[in-house]
C-alpha cells in the first residue's frame, strides 16, 4: 500500500536531509512546509505577510493556513504513489487533518522520530548553511564546505543561513517543538506507528535505517 512518510523530530534534527535522501532514493515526492512558506515568504504578497511574523518569531503559522498549503500540494499527481511530509503535522489539529487525507487519498501513515539531543540540536540549526542553487545542506561545525562559506559544486555562491536559523528563534524554536509537536509522538506511538531512530549517527547510518523501517512497514 502507497505510505506517506511523516517526519518528524526537533529543528536541527536532520529531518530534511532524511527526507531529501529518502526523495532521492524511494522517488517519493519531499513535501516540506518548512521550505513551502519560506518560498511563499519570499514572494511580495499578502500572503508573505501574513505568515512572515510567526516564522520570524519561531512560532507556527496558524493551523488553517497550513492545512490548505499542504491539501494543494498533496493533490498534485506526482503523490499518487505517497509522499514524504517534512515538517507536517506539528499540532494536533494538523494530525487530525492528515487522518483524514490520508484515507480519502488511500495511504498509510508511518512516522519516524530522529532523535537527537538537546545540547547538539542548537550547533546542527545555528552552524546550518545551504546553497541557494542546489539545496545542498552544510554546517559550519559538523559539515563544513571545502572553502568557507561557499558551495562546493557551485563555488560562484555563497551559501545562506535561514533567517530563523539564529540563536534567539532557534530557543523559541525548539520551545515551540516541546509544546505543541512533541505529543504528536505518543499519539504516533500509541497507535504503533512511530519508528524511534538514533539522529546522532552518520546521514548514512540513519537513513539505512529509515529505509528498513520504511519498507518494512505495511
Ligand atoms: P525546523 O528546522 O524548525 O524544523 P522548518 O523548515 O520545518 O523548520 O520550518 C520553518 C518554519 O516554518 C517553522 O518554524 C514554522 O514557523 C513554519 N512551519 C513549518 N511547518 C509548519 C507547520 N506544519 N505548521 C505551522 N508552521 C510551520
Amino acid at each position: 500500500m502507497s505510505k506517506i512518510i511523516v517526519m518528524m523530530g526537533a529543528p536541527g534534527a536532520g529531518k530534511g536531509t532524511q527526507a531529501r535522501l529518502l526523495q532521492e532514493r524511494l522517488g517519493l515526492p519531499q513535501i516540506s512546509t518548512g521550505d513551502m512558506f519560506r518560498a511563499i515568504k519570499r514572494a511580495q504578497t499578502p500572503l508573505a505577510e501574513e505568515i512572515r511574523p510567526f516564522m520570524e518569531a519561531g512560532g507556527l503559522v496558524p493551523d488553517e493556513l497550513t492545512i490548505r498549503v499542504v491539501e494543494e500540494r498533496t493533490a498534485q499527481p506526482d503523490g499518487k504513489g505517497g509522499y514524504i511530509l517534512d515538517g507536517f503535522p506539528r499540532t494536533t489539529t494538523q494530525a487530525e487533518m492528515l487522518e483524514r487525507l490520508a484515507a480519502a487519498q488511500g495511504h498509510t501513515i508511518i512516522a519516524i522520530l530522529v532523535d537527537v539531543p538537546f545540547d547538539i540540536l542548537e550547533k546542527r540549526t545555528t552552524g546550518r548553511r545551504d546553497c541557494p542553487i542546489c539545496g545542498e545542506i552544510y554546517n559550519i561545525y559538523f559539515r563544513p564546505p571545502k572553502v568557507d562559506e561557499v558551495c562546493d559544486l557551485h563555488p560562484e555562491t555563497r551559501l545562506r543561513r535561514r533567517a530563523d536559523d539564529n540563536p534567539e528563534t532557534v530557543a523559541r524554536r525548539l520551545e515551540t517543538y516541546e509544546r505543541e509537536t512533541k505529543p504528536l509522538l505518543d499519539y504516533y506511538a500509541h497507535t504503533g506507528r512511530l519508528h524511534h531512530v538514533d539522529g546522532t549517527r552518520t546521514p548514512e547510518a540513519i537513513y539505512a535505517e529509515i529505509e528498513k523501517a520504511v519498507t518494512s512497514a505495511k
